[in-house]
């Protein structure tokens, strides 16, 4: 059913491999274990919660970078802890996803910041990254730019409450 996930994550042979199967922006993260669909494409998804303090209500902001004399540039967004107060940047497009990861936007990496308010309360994240790529494909765009396979998703989706509230093209 999943073996699209299972090649793009590479874990064969774990009995609990859907557990670690997560794009590295979701590090700083408690993760749910992963619900894979075929629709409309390939997609992965995953509930958050807090790595500190196990809270699963938070608040979301985004990351914005502002290059000197230029216009701001929102790349990203953060999510902040309802329990704990705990604030860890979810996705930045400079550096994650298929055009982030493999550098394409690097001419773009001034620093950021967590700064508008996406969200006023709090409520539940879900994250579901897309692949439009054949899995043997990334696999081996993967293999020539030492990027893992499941990094290289193509669009992001944030939701809070159950409602989507950003999303970004990724390549
Ligand atoms: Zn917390």
């Amino acid at each position: 059913m999943t073996g699209w996930l299972r090649r793009l994550f590479g874990g064969a042979g774990s009995a609990d491999w859907t557990r670690g199967a997560r794009p590295r922006c979701l590090a700083a993260f408690t993760i749910s274990a992963a619900r894979a669909s075929e629709r409309p494409v390939r997609t992965l998804e995953r509930d958050l919660a807090c790595a500190a303090c196990e809270g699963v209500a938070f608040t979301l902001t985004s990351h914005v970078r502002r290059p000197a004399g230029e216009e701001p540039d929102e790349t990203g967004v953060a999510a902040t802890c309802e329990e704990c107060g705990r604030s860890e940047l979810l996705f930045d497009e400079v550096v994650h996803g298929y055009d982030g990861e493999l550098g394409h936007w690097s001419h773009r990496d001034h620093p950021g910041v967590p700064e508008d308010p996406i969200t006023s309360a709090g409520g539940s994240v879900t994250v579901a990254f897309t692949y439009n790529v054949e899995a043997d494909e990334l696999a081996q765009v993967g293999r020539d730019g030492g990027v893992a396979p499941i990094d290289l998703f193509d669009w992001i989706e944030v939701s809070h409450g159950g409602r989507i509230v950003w999303e970004r093209e990724c390549a």
